[in-house]
């Protein structure tokens, strides 16, 4: 049952479902607590398309955190990725001799990722880590090490749980395959 019926309309199919996300996200938020007991990580968000994962699962962490976020463009309101990385929004705190663990929600060319993950060391944190929900490794441009990651995925493109397209769709709790029909109908 769903309360999105217009939404779930423009999807050709669900491809992670909402129970799923919240297993992987648990299990994700224990691994995190073990992995840096002793330490207080700061969990940086990836505006916007993060948020939703970010949320969750920060409360799935038992150990003392700080949060931050950050806006990078990489993406217009088209399903390809321009290359171009700026960042809009920059952390409010300073990260030196911190652990940074970034969290996206989708790592696709890991054009953003690098070029972020090379910002942030320039900047003196003590390690950075990356965390992502999903992954299309087959659409992969440039190196990048994923650390953690919980799905992944084909050469599709998905919205929901924070994923948009044009700005909608990041309300939906499942995360599905838009229809391709809506990229023709708005080209
Ligand atoms: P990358 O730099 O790795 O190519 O792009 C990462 C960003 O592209 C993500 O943070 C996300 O905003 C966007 N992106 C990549 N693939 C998808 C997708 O399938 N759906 C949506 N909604 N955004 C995507």
């Amino acid at each position: 049952m769903n309360t999105n019926a217009a939404l779930y309309g423009d999807l050709e199919r669900i491809l992670v479902s909402r129970e799923e996300i919240a297993e992987a996200v648990k299990k994700l938020g224990k691994q995190l607590t073990e992995d840096y007991a002793d330490r207080a990580p700061v969990m940086v968000g990836i505006l916007k398309g993060a948020v939703v994962f970010f949320a969750d699962l920060i409360r799935e962490i038992d150990l003392p955190l700080d949060i931050d976020f950050m806006s990078i463009s990489s993406y217009g309101s088209s399903t390809k990725s321009s290359g171009v990385v700026r960042i809009l929004k920059d952390l409010d705190r300073d990260i030196t001799g911190r652990h940074v663990i970034v969290v996206e929600d989708i790592v696709d060319s890991g054009l953003t990722l690098s070029y972020l993950k090379g910002v942030l060391e320039t900047r003196k944190a003590a390690s950075v880590s990356i965390v992502t929900l999903l992954d299309k490794p087959a659409r992969r441009k440039a190196p990048l090490e994923v650390q953690y990651s919980c799905f992944q995925i084909p050469d599709a493109f998905v919205v929901g749980y924070g994923l948009d397209y044009d700005e909608k769709y990041r309300n939906l709790p499942d995360i599905g395959v838009l229809h391709p029909r809506i990229y023709s109908e708005n080209p």
